[in-house]
């Protein structure tokens, strides 16, 4: 029986066609090449090489770069001006208020972002907590402390709770606690990704989420 759900905020909250979608990696790499003193190109090829190897980007900085002042990275990556990239979605707060359980916020975003992007749909106050990067000591999606910090401090039982995302490394990060994750795959492109546990549940957009409770 599901009785908890935990949403991660970017291209799962809003669809990844929004706009907001291709800037934040363009403002990354930005910041890379700005922080490294090399092309954006070279900072877009090098990004795309150590980035498997963390959670994120931050991550990645702050470990082999000593990058020390995170704030300099989040604001720079996350400017006021992001929420003009971000696309109307009518029905959303209507469909998150019809299903009536706690649901949480986490995200490798900072929680500003995310307090932007929730207020921006009026859909704050559907979530009980919001878990940014800096909440998780930097250390977000997939590390299994995240998730379990989450739990935790939100009495969500492991066992009673949907995680849902649209990165398949953060979906398998849940996976590999024991969790249930859901897969948000707007163009279905993961379908052959190789999940922990083999075949996983899809969906393409969270307005599929009451029906998909109902078949659990
Ligand atoms: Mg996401």
């Amino acid at each position: 029986m599901i009785k908890y759900l935990i949403f991660d905020l970017d291209n799962t909250i809003y669809p990844s066609t929004a706009l907001i979608n291709q800037n934040i990696p363009q403002r990354m790499i930005s910041f890379v090449a700005k922080f490294l003193d090399i092309s954006f190109q070279d900072a877009k090829l090098l990004r795309s090489q150590r980035l498997p190897h963390y959670g994120s980007t931050l991550e990645w900085l702050s470990t082999e770069h000593n990058l020390t002042n995170y704030n300099d990275f989040l604001s720079f990556v996350h400017p006021e001006e992001e929420i003009n990239e971000l696309p109307q979605i009518s029905g959303l707060r209507e469909l998150l208020t019809s299903v009536n359980l706690p649901k949480a916020i986490l995200t490798n975003g900072p929680k500003f972002h995310a307090e932007r992007v929730l207020n921006f749909y009026n859909i704050s106050d559907c979530f009980t907590n919001i878990y940014g990067i800096v909440e998780n000591n930097l250390k977000g999606k997939p590390h299994p402390e995240s998730y379990l910090n989450l739990l935790q401090k939100e009495k969500f039982v492991l066992e009673e709770t949907l995680f849902f995302d649209d990165h398949p490394k953060y979906v398998s990060g849940f996976m590999n606690v024991g969790g249930f994750s859901i897969l948000v795959d707007r163009n279905l492109e993961f379908q052959n990704y190789n999940f922990p546990k083999g075949k996983i549940k899809t969906i393409q957009s969270i307005f599929e989420i009451p029906n998909l409770l109902k078949k659990l």
